[in-house]
């Protein structure tokens, strides 16, 4: 019987079956570095407002960005994907945090386990977001309206509502100014004043339109401020209108008219025109 051919590694001289990159896996595995932390220079800013963590203008947090700039590393370096686990966070003081981790990755076949520690730079600032909140920005207006009547508070309320569980993470309201025919809500992007708009005529009925007016320029572009006009369902038959002291039910809807209704205290019959019912309230 011939003796099968041995492999000797370079390095350490070790007789051995199999080779990686001409080394043997205890070579090989030691010519792996996972985390290089000197490599990384992570530094995010976080705001002294609210609080977040920011690369860029992006939210995240100390983990998440160690976690994914140590897998992008390794994927530059070794083309594969690995799996990161982060075991803990030391906040060393407000300029500095470390966070402490376990890479996992499969390199040509071989296991490798790795844990180290990153540190992370802090910079203090303001973030977009409350920038923006203290200077009163906003991009859209959702002006809510009904149609020949003027809202409910009991709407306006429900609508205000709406509009506050439809921000995204990074949409604010900026103001709000209750007027005579409704409530206008001044809100951060365009986005989020469309998603209002539509969350309201989800739930209302009703419709709503946009428009645009060009507001000034920046960095050679357009800037538009949007105006969603949501316009709330009219009055129904069967509903109990409110007008000058007088409570009146509606009898019959005459569309693009007005109303024929019936004086809940005299009983007497009454024709209401478009116009007289500007001023008119639905009460429950
Ligand atoms: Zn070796
Ligand atoms: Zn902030």
């Amino acid at each position: 019987m011939r003796e099968k051919w041995a492999k000797f590694c370079p390095r350490c001289g070790k007789k051995t079956d199999e080779l990686f990159d001409s080394l043997c896996k205890d070579c090989f595995k030691q010519g792996i570095l996972l985390i290089e932390a000197d490599n990384l220079e992570l530094s995010l800013s976080v705001c002294k407002n609210c609080g977040g963590y920011f690369k860029g203008n992006e939210r995240t947090s100390i983990e998440e960005a160690v976690e994914d700039s140590v897998k992008k590393e390794i994927r530059k370096k070794y083309g594969y994907g690995c799996k990161v686990e982060i075991e803990g966070l030391r906040k060393e003081g407000e300029r500095r945090a470390s966070v402490f981790l376990v890479a996992k990755a499969e390199v040509k076949g071989v296991e490798i386990e790795e844990r180290g520690e990153v540190e992370v730079i802090l910079k203090r600032g303001t973030c977009e977001r409350c920038s923006r909140i203290a200077g009163g920005y906003y991009a859209g207006i959702v002006q809510i309206r009904a149609d020949g009547r003027i809202p409910t508070d009991d709407e306006l309320v429900m609508a205000e509502k709406i509009a506050y569980s439809s921000l995204g993470e990074s949409d604010f309201v900026s103001k709000e100014m209750i007027l005579k025919e409704g409530l206008d809500i001044y809100v951060s992007s365009m986005e989020c004043g469309r998603r209002i708009s539509r969350a309201i005529v989800k739930k209302f009925g009703g419709a709503f339109s946009e428009s645009r007016k060009l507001y000034g320029r920046k960095d050679g572009r357009n800037i538009y401020r949007v105006s969603f006009s949501v316009r709330l369902p009219g009055f129904k038959e069967g509903e109990v209108v409110e007008i000058d002291d007088k409570v009146i039910s509606v009898e019959k809807v005459i569309e693009g008219k007005g109303i024929e209704g019936r004086d809940m205290d005299t009983g007497e019959n009454v024709l209401l025109s478009k116009k007289e019912l500007k001023g008119a309230k639905r009460c429950l």
